[in-house]
């Protein structure tokens, strides 16, 4: 459990800004969830739940999430899931239980940029940029494979509307656990988005096999040859859920899987 020696509740996203970089140690509070598993010492908590940062809305083009929206209120908005077959509720449904997704929120999975999210995975198949207080907008692949370089406060992601068909799918060893490997495929016309993550490295787009399926009939063999593009794109790893052969054995399992859900939605 970490230790604090104050905490914070600031007025605004300027003062909270402020705050953080008054020392090294100050650090934003979202739902405390995975801070809590750690031993950090922290002189400031600057907890950013009073500051209006909790929605989900729509505009004419974009569908916009406050940072301070939980999983559990993505996991349950008929709004998302009116989008993208709903790729956003399903990528959240499983992570862990009701009680840590009623208190983990979106700002802190996609700020963190943790290899296992399984959140970042389906958001990257979307059109996505993330707000930030201080580093303005930055689509989300960019901000998925640079960061920000130093320290900042998410404020909201903002999500393009399309036609998109969207497909999230994942293995676990068991329900609650952290993913093995999850995929994700999208499709708006012949604009194929490929994403694999917990590889366990963070999630990335493969490329290659998404401009490949984009350019000719989807075959069943073309299908399985993109699927195997993918994993020749992708590095994976090992760890305690497995070893680099079996995500690599179960890689285009999981893609093929999406692909073929994204195809029957047509
Ligand atoms: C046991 C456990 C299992 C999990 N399994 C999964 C899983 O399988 N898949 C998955 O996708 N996720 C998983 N997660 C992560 C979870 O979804 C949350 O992302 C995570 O717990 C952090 O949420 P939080 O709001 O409680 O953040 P906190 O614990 O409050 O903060 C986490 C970090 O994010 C920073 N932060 C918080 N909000 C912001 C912001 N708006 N801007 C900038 N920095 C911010 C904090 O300073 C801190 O460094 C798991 C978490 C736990 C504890």
């Amino acid at each position: 459990m970490y230790s604090v020696r104050q905490y914070l509740f600031p007025r605004t996203l300027e003062e909270a800004h402020q705050l953080l970089h008054n020392h090294p140690s100050n650090t934003i509070i979202g739902g405390s969830t995975y801070l809590r598993l750690g031993g950090k010492t922290i002189d400031t908590a600057v907890d950013i739940s009073r500051l209006g940062l909790k929605y989900i809305m729509e505009t004419e083009d974009t569908i916009v999430i406050g940072a301070g929206t939980t999983l559990r209120e993505v996991e349950n908005s008929p709004l998302l899931n009116r989008y993208f077959n709903g790729i956003l509720n399903k990528s959240v449904r499983h992570i862990v239980g009701v009680q840590l997704r009623n208190l983990a929120t979106v700002g802190a999975n996609v700020f963190a940029r943790f290899g296992f999210s399984d959140l970042n995975t389906a958001l990257l198949t979307l059109d996505v940029d993330v707000e930030l207080y201080q580093g303005g907008l930055m689509p989300l692949r960019q901000f998925l494979q640079k960061g920000v370089g130093g320290r900042d406060i998410l404020v909201k992601l903002i999500i393009q509307k399309s036609e998109r068909q969207a497909s999230f799918q994942m293995l676990r060893n068991s329900q609650g656990d952290y993913a093995i490997l999850n995929a994700a495929v999208s499709r708006l016309e012949n604009d194929w988005r490929i994403v694999v993550g917990a590889r366990p490295g963070r999630c990335e787009i493969a490329g290659g096999a998404s401009a490949f399926l984009g350019e000719g009939s989807l075959t069943p063999e073309r299908i399985d040859q993109a699927t195997q593009m993918a994993v020749g794109e992708m590095t994976f790893g090992s760890n305690i859920r497995g070893s680099k052969e079996y995500r690599q054995g179960i890689c285009p399992v999981l893609i093929k899987r999406a692909v073929q859900e994204v195809l029957a939605w047509k």
